[in-house]
């Protein structure tokens, strides 16, 4: 550090003056020995004074302007070696936890960014999740969304999509039955593969016997729901139809009917509280809509 900063007079003044941080004097330092001869005395003036002004956070952003103005290829290709370091790894635990680890360049992240940021939302009051939850569950929702857009492309000829096995004892919460299957999964809890049957979203392979046709709800029920209700109707949640699955109040394995007074819309964080986590959910006299926690 003291030995780059004998060729720059200007920031080791500054320095001394405790006109700029270590940090601002690092950064500049690192430019000038990157940028070799092409960082003249007049690119340290405006550093220094950029420094004087901004914290190191904002003096970087000037660095790679000024870089740029400098060296463009040189600027590309390091560009080109972020991208080069890119991977993502998913992988299976023991357990049949998924784990995430991964590199992206500034592109790539800005990419991913954006789309978490648009399905993630703004938070709502009673959304207690923390930032990483909430960004989980948007990672998951975004792939949800595009298998069930059908716009990807086919996989062995068909159009990718999970499967889960469960037999009906199962679906019905006999004791001692069997757990369910999620294809690429490890078994899962009866209470998930009702969730996951609930709306049919996922074809149920019920019995040995893909089940495409009975639970599905009917394009015009569909249409009759979203009318009606217009979004999640967990009290105090505003998710749009399409982020919701349609919930039977009685679940179709218990004998309810697939008809408009025994459907609702239930965003999947909230299908989730009252299958899983067992919230129960009530109709007021004026057909609003009561939640009561375990
Ligand atoms: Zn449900
Ligand atoms: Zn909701």
């Amino acid at each position: 550090m003291s030995r780059k900063l004998v060729a720059l007079p200007q920031t080791e003044q500054a320095l001394a003056d405790g006109d700029i941080s270590y940090r601002h004097a690092t950064l500049i330092a690192e430019t000038a020995s990157q940028l070799g001869d092409k960082f003249q005395a007049q690119a340290e003036t405006i550093l220094v004074d950029t420094s004087k002004e901004v914290d190191p956070w904002r003096l970087q952003r000037a660095i790679w302007h000024l870089k740029h103005c400098l060296d463009a290829d040189g600027v590309l290709s390091d560009a080109n070696k972020a991208n080069s370091r890119r991977f993502l790894h998913l992988s299976q635990t023991f357990d049949g936890v998924y784990r995430i680890d991964g590199w992206l360049d500034p592109e790539g992240g800005a990419v991913l960014n954006t789309a978490l940021d648009s399905v993630m939302g703004p938070r709502l009051a009673d959304d207690d999740r923390s930032a990483a939850e909430r960004r989980a569950d948007a990672a998951v929702e975004m792939a949800r969304r595009q298998l069930d857009g059908g716009q990807l492309p086919e996989v062995g000829g068909q159009k990718p999509h999970l499967a889960v096995s469960v037999d009906m004892s199962t679906l019905s919460k006999e004791p001692g039955s069997m757990a369910a299957e999620l294809e690429w999964s490890q078994p899962i809890p009866a209470e998930t593969a009702r969730r996951l049957a609930c709306d049919a979203a996922i074809t149920p392979i019920i019995d040995g016997e893909a089940d495409h046709t009975t639970r599905v709800v009917p394009g015009a029920t569909r249409r009759a729901l979203i009318a009606r209700d217009k979004g999640c109707r967990f009290p105090g949640c505003d998710c749009p139809p399409a982020w919701t699955d349609a919930h039977h109040i009685k679940h179709w394995a218990d004998g309810g009917s697939t008809t408009l007074d025994n459907l609702i819309l239930l965003c999947r964080r909230h299908h989730r509280l009252v299958h899983e986590e067992g919230w129960t959910l009530e109709l007021a006299p004026d057909r609003e809509l009561v939640a009561i926690p375990p």
